[in-house]
């Protein structure tokens, strides 16, 4: 049988002994440092606050090394782990803490600054600089007065206790704590494991040749935040398969290419912007990156051009594959990997092992047929109980057993397509324009780095779109043709009525979804 529980799938990665775990800068860590420390950190929890079954920890940090250690002892020990965005204000980690009622915090020092007015739980610093404000322990500290000894603790959670309390990206108005359950997450694990395995077959053509004895371990560039479920998805894939995990401070493209050439890491995981950077280094020096094989791509809509230009440019070299999730549904429902994933680039493929997908009509809740565009709901294993303190937002959106994602798609033989956010839908003159449709014919023209539409009022149309696009390098910002290449390719009523050319990248979430509501306000930036 697989993990039921996170504690399970943690213990496992004890085969993996003295293997690298994980790698930050010069920083590196075994598996069986990485457990000893766990299951001392989980003894500390216990012995030093008192912490039980269901208490809320707080994680608010970078993707340094402390992360998945934090995250782990908290777990095994059956407590419930917030990982919150790192990207947020003090004002919002602050209320984040208050709405979760977390009664530990271990944060960076950043994030301990960003804190010092706030009312917050016991804090633990990590990486700070200068004197520790009063109420807040340094991690060295903590880990020097570790029992080395220590053991897991001596606590079995049940697979539908709640495991983590995830804030969605709140692109969409207040962010919600999605509570996901052991089994949740477990679910999602096993599916990255088989996507993973079931591409590897998909591009051999059959079962893929057994490693050799020279074979390097797998090792996965991570370009998602771990606060997010696309991040803990690498975590998962690492753990259960002996993967070392590289992280880094902040996106930094040599330093990618450094990390893949001395590591020999085989996977890069992140946002599709990134992931256009790494494509790009694979293409251009393909020595440093000869051992990469997979870019796993997702959070945000991908542009199928990408897709691609992966599969001409880095043909049996390296596969792409694309997640479609939300963090209620504890990371990617849809995937789409390998050579289907190159016959479909404009699709986040099929619904994950278990789950049932329903094409909606957003308001009865009746089913579409095949081809038509309606609401996506999930229904599954790896779907959340709904949202902490928040019973009003849970009836909304998880409806007789279903959760109603607030996407637009569709489904062709078999092809999940993701068209747009309902509410990011333009209505002109009567008729709806779905913004990835337009955004994916944008991208295709070379002059193109970055494209999003948005809506802006019209006094007679009510709404007209308007493309915001920042230029590739070197390209001319040529308006007209580029209305061209859209015309030809749009009906007439989605053709963009204006382009506004900013030199600034598009300002974007962690997860990389653009903020169109900035946009809507600041187009020109
Ligand atoms: P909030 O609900 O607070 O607005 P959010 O929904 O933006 O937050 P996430 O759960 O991080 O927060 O984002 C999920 C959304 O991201 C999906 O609903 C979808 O619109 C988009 N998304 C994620 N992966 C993909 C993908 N592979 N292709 C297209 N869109 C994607």
């Amino acid at each position: 049988r697989g993990p039921a529980t996170l504690r399970d799938l943690l213990a496992g990665s004890a085969a993996f002994g003295d293997a690298t775990f994980s790698v930050y800068r010069e920083e590196r860590r075994s598996y069986a440092e990485h457990l000893r420390l766990v299951a001392g950190l989980a003894a500390w929890m216990r012995d030093e606050y008192g912490l039980t079954r269901g208490d809320r920890v707080a994680i608010a940090m970078r993707n340094y090394p402390e992360w998945s250690p934090v995250f782990w002892a908290a777990l095994v020990s059956g407590l419930v782990v917030v990982p919150l965005n790192a990207w947020w204000t003090g004002a919002q980690l602050a209320w984040a803490l208050r709405d979760s009622g977390a009664r530990l915090l271990v944060a960076d020092g950043q994030r301990v600054r960003a804190l010092e007015q706030a009312q917050r739980p016991p804090v633990v610093r990590v990486r700070g600089e200068g004197e520790a404000p009063a109420g807040v322990q340094e991690w060295a500290t903590v880990v020097a007065g570790l029992d080395p000894e220590a053991a897991l603790p001596d606590v079995a959670p049940h697979p539908d206790d709640d495991a983590t309390i995830l804030y969605t990206s709140g692109t969409t108005g207040r962010s919600k704590g999605a509570v996901a359950s052991h089994r949740n997450h477990c679910t999602n694990a096993l599916n990255v494991l088989l996507q993973a395995r079931a591409s590897a077959w998909l591009a051999h053509g059959g079962p893929p040749p057994a490693p050799g004895p020279d074979a390097g371990r797998p090792g996965t560039l991570l370009a998602y935040p771990l606060f997010h479920v696309a991040g803990l998805n690498s975590l998962y894939g690492a753990v259960l398969t002996g993967a070392k995990l590289a992280t880094l401070y902040r996106w930094d493209v040599e330093e990618a290419r450094e990390l893949v050439r001395r590591e020999r890491l085989t996977t890069a995981a992140g946002v599709p912007t990134v992931m256009r950077d790494v494509a790009e280094l694979a293409i251009a020096h393909p020595e440093d990156m000869a051992s990469l094989t997979r870019i796993g791509m997702g959070g945000a809509p991908i542009p199928p051009v990408l897709v691609t230009r992966i599969a001409t440019e880095l043909r049996g070299r390296v596969t792409a594959a694309n997640g479609y999730g939300l963090t209620e549904t504890t990371s990617a429902v849809c995937a789409n990997t390998g050579p289907d994933y190159a016959a479909h680039p404009d699709s986040v493929g099929r619904p994950a092992p278990g789950t049932d997908l329903r094409i909606a009509d957003p308001a009865s809740g009746a089913e579409r047929p095949d081809g038509e565009i309606g609401e996506l709901w999930f229904r599954g294993p790896n779907i959340v109980r709904g949202y902490w303190n928040n019973p009003e937002a849970t009836a909304a959106a998880f409806v007789d057993g279903w959760f109603r994602t607030g996407d637009l798609g569709f489904r062709r033989d078999g092809w999940v397509h993701v068209v747009d956010r309902l509410k990011d839908v333009i209505v002109r003159g009567g008729e709806n324009v779905y913004c990835v449709e337009v955004e994916d014919v944008l991208h295709e023209h070379p002059a193109v780095a970055e494209a999003a539409v948005v809506g802006v009022a019209h006094p007679t149309l009510g709404e007209e779109v308007t493309a915001v696009v920042r230029a590739a390098p070197g390209a001319d910002a040529d308006t007209a043709a580029l209305l061209a290449h859209s015309a030809a390719r749009l009906p007439a009523f989605a053709v963009p009525s204006q382009v506004i050319w900013r030199t600034e990248p598009l300002p974007r979430t962690a997860t990389g979804k653009v903020l169109k509501g900035e946009l809507r306000q600041h187009p020109g930036h």
